[in-house]
C-alpha cells in the first residue's frame, strides 16, 4: 500500500509547517488549499503559482488520490463505490435535492457495532478511514455529480464517532472557509449513541447538527436491535445527549427505523415521547430498508402513519424519511457486502 500521507487529510496549519520545514512561506499553505478545494487541482502540477521545487516535493511527498470510482449504482439517491489504496472498499452516496446535494460519507471500512438491521454492522469492522478518505469522498461525489455539495452526513459506513479524531479533522476541512466551505450546521453527524464521545463532541464548540440513532424506546428491545446499548443503556445516552443541547444550543434528531411489529406500535410510540419529550429534539421516522441478515419488515405504511400521530399529539416534532436508496437495495453496506460476495467491482449492476 501507498503510505505517503493523503494531501486531502492535512490540516491548513500541518501544511504551513511543512512549508516552513522546506524554507518556503506559510502562505504557500494557503495557496495548496486553493488548489485542492477551490479549483479541485488533482495533482501538484497543476498548481501553476508554486515554484516548480514544490510542486514536485507536493507530489513526491503526499497522495492526491483518495479513492477511485469501483462502481455506481443510480436511483432516486446515486450510489458510489470506491476503493482505497489497500484495495477495501466503501459505500458514498449522493442525494440529489431541489436546490442542494448531500453526500453521505462513510466513515470506517466495516462497522463494529452490529445493530441487528444494518448490512454493514453485520459484515463486522475493518478499520478506520483516514479524514483524507473522508475529504476524498466528498470531493469524488462532487466530481461525479458536476456540483458542490451543500450537505455532508457521516451517515454512510461505520460509526463516525468510534473513529472520532479522523473525522473531527475531516469536518474542520469541509467546515473551513478555505477549505470546502460547506457550513457547520450543513454537517451531520450520525451516532448509534456512544454516549462518552457524545459528551466530548458538546465540547468541541462547533455548531454541527448531531443524530443519534435510537430505534427503540426501552432498554431490552433497545439492546436486542443494538447491542450497543448494553455499553450505553438508554439513562446514559439520554443524558449525554440532555448535556449536548444543553451546552451547544443545538437540536437533536432522533433516528427512528420504523420494524413492522417490532418497535412501531402505540405503546412504543408513547414510550418514545416519554422518553425524548423533555429534550429540544425531532425525530425522523425511517422506513427499515430489507436487508438479507434480519427478517424484520419495514412498517406499512397506515403504521408508519399512526406512530407519527401519536407522536406529533405529545408535541414531539416528527419527520418521516421518504428511503431513496431502499429501491437499489442501497441501504447502508450493502453495494459494498454485494461488492464483497461477488469478488469484483460492482460496476453496471
Ligand atoms: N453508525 C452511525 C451511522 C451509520 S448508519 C449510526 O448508527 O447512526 C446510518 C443510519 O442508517 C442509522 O440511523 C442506522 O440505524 C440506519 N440504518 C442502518 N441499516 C438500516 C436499514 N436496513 N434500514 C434503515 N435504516 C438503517
Amino acid at each position: 500500500m501507498n503510505r505517503r500521507p493523503l494531501i486531502h487529510g492535512q490540516s491548513l496549519s500541518a501544511l504551513s509547517g511543512w512549508c516552513g520545514a522546506r524554507g518556503e512561506p506559510a502562505f504557500r499553505a494557503g495557496q495548496i488549499w486553493q488548489w485542492l478545494y477551490q479549483r479541485r487541482a488533482a495533482c501538484a502540477s497543476a498548481m501553476t503559482n508554486l515554484p516548480a521545487s514544490l510542486r514536485a516535493a507536493l507530489d513526491a511527498e503526499f497522495e492526491f488520490q483518495a479513492v477511485t470510482l469501483a462502481g455506481a449504482e443510480e436511483a432516486g439517491a446515486r450510489k458510489l463505490l470506491l476503493r482505497l489504496r489497500d484495495a477495501s472498499c466503501v459505500e458514498t452516496v449522493l442525494i440529489p435535492a431541489r436546490d442542494h446535494l448531500t453526500v453521505c460519507v462513510s466513515s470506517q471500512v466495516g462497522c463494529a457495532f452490529a445493530c441487528a438491521f444494518c448490512a454493514s454492522g453485520q459484515a463486522g469492522f475493518d478499520r478506520n478511514l483516514e479524514a483524507g478518505e473522508m475529504v476524498g469522498q466528498v470531493l469524488a461525489a462532487a466530481s461525479a455529480a458536476g456540483a458542490s455539495p451543500g450537505n455532508v452526513v457521516f451517515m454512510g459506513m461505520g460509526e463516525p464517532l468510534d473513529n472520532y479524531d479522523a473525522v473531527l479533522a475531516a469536518i474542520r476541512i469541509l467546515n473551513d472557509k478555505d477549505g470546502l466551505r460547506i457550513g457547520a450546521r450543513r454537517i451531520t453527524v450520525s451516532t448509534c449513541g456512544l454516549a462518552p464521545a457524545i459528551r466530548r463532541l458538546a465540547d468541541e464548540g462547533m455548531q454541527i447538527e448531531l443524530s443519534v440513532s435510537l430505534h427503540a424506546a426501552d432498554d431490552a428491545l433497545r439492546s436486542r436491535l443494538m447491542p450497543v446499548n448494553r455499553r450505553f443503556p438508554l439513562a446514559d445516552l439520554m443524558d449525554a445527549c440532555a448535556g449536548y443541547i444543553r451546552k451547544t444550543d443545538r437540536i437533536i434528531t432522533f433516528e427512528y427505523t420504523l420494524i413492522q411489529g417490532v418497535n412501531d406500535g402505540a405503546d412504543q410510540a408513547r414510550a418514545l415521547a416519554r422518553l425524548i419529550g423533555p429534550l429540544k429534539c425531532r425525530v425522523n421516522l425511517i422506513p427499515l430498508s430489507a436487508v438479507e441478515e434480519f427478517e424484520g419488515q419495514s412498517s406499512t405504511e397506515p403504521r408508519t402513519r399512526d406512530f407519527a400521530r401519536l407522536l406529533d399529539r405529545e408535541r414531539i416534532n416528527v419527520t418521516v424519511r421518504q428511503s431513496k436508496g431502499a429501491g437499489v437495495r442501497a441501504a447502508c453496506g450493502q453495494l459494498r457486502k454485494r461488492h464483497l460476495s461477488a469478488g469484483r467491482p460492482a460496476a453496471g449492476v
